[in-house]
């Protein structure tokens, strides 16, 4: 990580200094009377959002629940490899991951043929395809992944902490003319029972609000789909038991008594049991059957047989019915031109079974997708009608996950074939199915259509292994100033910044080529998209952050050879920044090498334009100078 750029500070460099506004609002009870964005709801999606423009000392957001406090067990626990590299941008990955169960390889267990009450291992799989992503699938509680999350906003210079104890009641937007036009009522509960209203006005409204989101309902929106008439188990339990893959993530299917997914926990002894209950009829509720814990024990107890389970203890149970829904848009706009003010997010705008572990995993990458786009225009670097896209790209991506998930859902749902029951669906069709969406279980599905962030793929040839549309497919590098073998991905944070990974063409004598050099010349002139955004009291890489990577051996490449662009000086001292630099690593087998891994054209190079959301918004030819001025043309604006 780097600090001390801006002048030597004494302590925790994951603690920033406070901002005087910061320290001022820490610990106030009251809500403020206007804030920039307001966030309701600190589920997944909401903290995820708050967390990201915490990043931003110049915004005030403010997040609000109407919990007590925080979520302390239950619900999600499945982080894809796609959520923690998010989080590696958000620097939390490291933390997240040695406190979580490492999900490697998943077994399917059916009916045994010989004996069809009695289960048995069809096969064992690994869960992620080799370099699907450098990071790993785990499985972690919800409350600590938000946690991670609550720490990360306390620490940021605004000294960010949700309100809780508020109930969001409504909004009203008024005209544009005026600088804060949603103004919010929200109800507070005091220490003594009683309640009392308070109303903040905001220029923006997003609504993390969970499955029956109030804001989504004030919006005028509905969620549409399959009714929630499929009831589920779940219950996370210390037991003993004489199944051999307990610590392993299983798919179960018995012949006539359900199934079963089994999710070893965090911590090395608890395990999660999913257990498929009955089809609800239409518009019955599950806390009308009045389910116990003792039930779901013995269903899973049914389902297990032959195998012995013994529960000791139940952390956290519910029994919960959910549908495969979503809304038609995510934000307040009917009318072409008007300009969004209210978001939804998450649950609030889409709901999935819980069988393909997407519900947290998405909700955090649509406010992942909103928050930098919500800074950007705030900051004045972008126009407000950037914020079209994010209904416009989510609420595409959240409609092909609910088809996944429905075919998925219905697959585990299915009894197993047999004699009795020819129709039913053979287990190594299930097992086939769930390699074959190895990218949807992954978290990597997802591919942004062409639009205004997203250029056409006319020079997907350059480099063939990173998708315009996807997220960057990150690969081992050597950064060259200091030799440090490392992920090129994780050079990004989640800080609102546009990234150009300048993949070069051949150098010449241990200089850039040609190419390189002039594309260097361009991208530090005034004109240029990395200067056009800027502040003048703002760094060179504030708003494009430029890096470069070399086909050369590290040894072979001198810092000193770099134009200023790719060793700026930066902060109040002017100190050198020589972390922008890299070289494919050649220092073991060839597939490492990032120009192989990622087919990057060697003779030719290229420049890859990444969003701040760390998905690839265009590959251009090295000395494309125009065609990079014009896909930033109507992204950034002159401050
Ligand atoms: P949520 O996590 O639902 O967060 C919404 C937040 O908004 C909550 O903190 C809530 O208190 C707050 N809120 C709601 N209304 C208001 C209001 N009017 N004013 C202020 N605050 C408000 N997924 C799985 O994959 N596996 C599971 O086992 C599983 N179990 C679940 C069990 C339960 C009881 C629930 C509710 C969900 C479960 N889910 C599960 C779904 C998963 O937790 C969600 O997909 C995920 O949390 C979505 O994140 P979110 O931030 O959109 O919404």
């Amino acid at each position: 990580m780097q600090f001390h750029f801006d002048g030597f500070k004494v302590g925790d460099p994951d603690i920033a200094p406070p901002t005087a506004a910061g320290l001022a609002r820490a610990g106030a009870h009251a809500l403020p009377a206007i804030c920039d964005v307001l966030i309701v709801g600190c589920g997944p999606a909401g903290l995820t959002l708050a967390a990201q423009l915490a990043a931003f000392p110049d915004i005030h957001a403010v997040i609000v629940d109407q919990r007590p406090g925080p979520l302390q067990v239950g619900q999600a626990d499945g982080l894809m490899c796609r959520t923690l590299e998010m989080m590696q941008a958000f620097g939390i990955r490291e933390k997240i991951e040695r406190e979580a169960y490492g999900i490697n390889e998943v077994a399917f267990w059916k009916p045994d043929p010989a004996t069809p009450r009695r289960i048995t291992r069809q096969g064992r799989i690994d869960d992620v395809a080799d370099d699907l992503s450098e990071c790993p699938h785990v499985i972690l509680n919800q409350a600590r992944v938000q946690d991670r999350y609550l720490e990360l906003m306390a620490n940021s210079a605004n000294r960010m902490v949700p309100h809780y104890g508020r109930r969001f009641v409504s909004f009203v937007r008024g005209p544009e003319s005026d600088s804060h036009p949603v103004t919010v009522t929200v109800e507070t509960t005091r220490a003594d029972g009683t309640t009392a209203t308070e109303t903040i006005k905001t220029r923006y409204l997003v609504g993390c609000d969970g499955a029956r989101s109030g804001v989504r309902q004030a919006m005028g929106r509905v969620l549409r789909g399959d009714s929630a008439n499929q009831a589920w188990g779940v219950m996370d339990i210390l037991a003993v038991t004489s199944f051999p893959d307990v610590r392993v993530k299983c798919l179960i299917q018995s012949a006539d008594e359900g199934s079963i997914v089994l999710i070893p926990r965090e911590g090395g002894f608890m395990f999660r049991v999913y257990v498929e209950l009955d089809k609800l009829n239409k518009d019955e509720r599950v806390a009308s059957r009045n389910l116990t814990i003792e039930q779901l024990i013995a269903a899973a107890q049914r389902i297990f047989h032959p195998y012995t389970l013994d529960v000791r203890e139940v952390a956290w149970w519910s029994v919960y019915e959910i549908g495969q829904r979503l809304s038609d848009k995510f934000d307040d706009v009917d009318a072409d031109g008007a300009l969004p003010r209210v978001f939804i997010a998450g649950d609030a705008c889409h709901t999935h079974s819980p069988k393909a572990g997407q519900g947290m995993n998405v909700s955090m990458q649509d406010t992942f997708n909103l928050g930098w786009k919500l800074a950007a225009v705030l900051r004045g670097q972008s126009p407000p009608h950037l914020l079209d896209t994010y209904s416009a790209e989510r609420q595409a991506i959240a409609k092909g996950l609910i088809d996944f998930d429905r075919e998925w859902a219905s697959m585990l749902a299915t009894p197993v074939k047999s004699a009795d029951n020819p129709n039913g669906i053979e287990p190594a069709e299930v097992q086939r199915y769930f390699i074959k969406q190895g990218e949807y279980t992954a978290g990597t599905s997802t591919h942004y259509k062409a639009g205004l962030l997203t250029g056409p793929a006319t020079h997907q040839a350059l480099a063939k292994g990173l998708i315009v549309g996807k997220r960057f497919h990150s690969a081992p590098v050597v950064r060259l100033a200091d030799a440090l073998p490392m992920q090129l991905g994780w050079s990004a944070k989640a800080d609102g910044r546009w990234r150009l990974y300048l993949f070069a063409d051949p150098t010449v004598a241990g200089k850039l080529s040609p190419r390189m050099a002039a594309l260097s010349a361009y991208l530090d002139s005034a004109g240029s998209p990395v200067r056009r955004a800027l502040r003048p009291d703002q760094d060179r890489d504030a708003v494009i952050d430029v890096r470069a990577v070399f086909q050369d051996y590290h040894r072979d490449l001198s810092i000193d050879a770099m134009p200023p662009l790719l060793v700026p000086s930066k902060g109040r001292h002017g100190l050198t920044d020589y972390e922008k630099v890299f070289t494919s690593d050649k220092r073991g087998p060839a597939s490492i090498d990032i120009f192989d891994k990622r087919a990057i054209d060697r003779r030719q190079g290229c420049i890859v334009v990444v969003r701040p959301d760390q998905y690839v918004a265009h590959i251009l030819p090295l000395d494309a100078h125009a065609d990079l001025a014009a896909f930033f043309a109507p992204i950034l604006q002159a401050v």
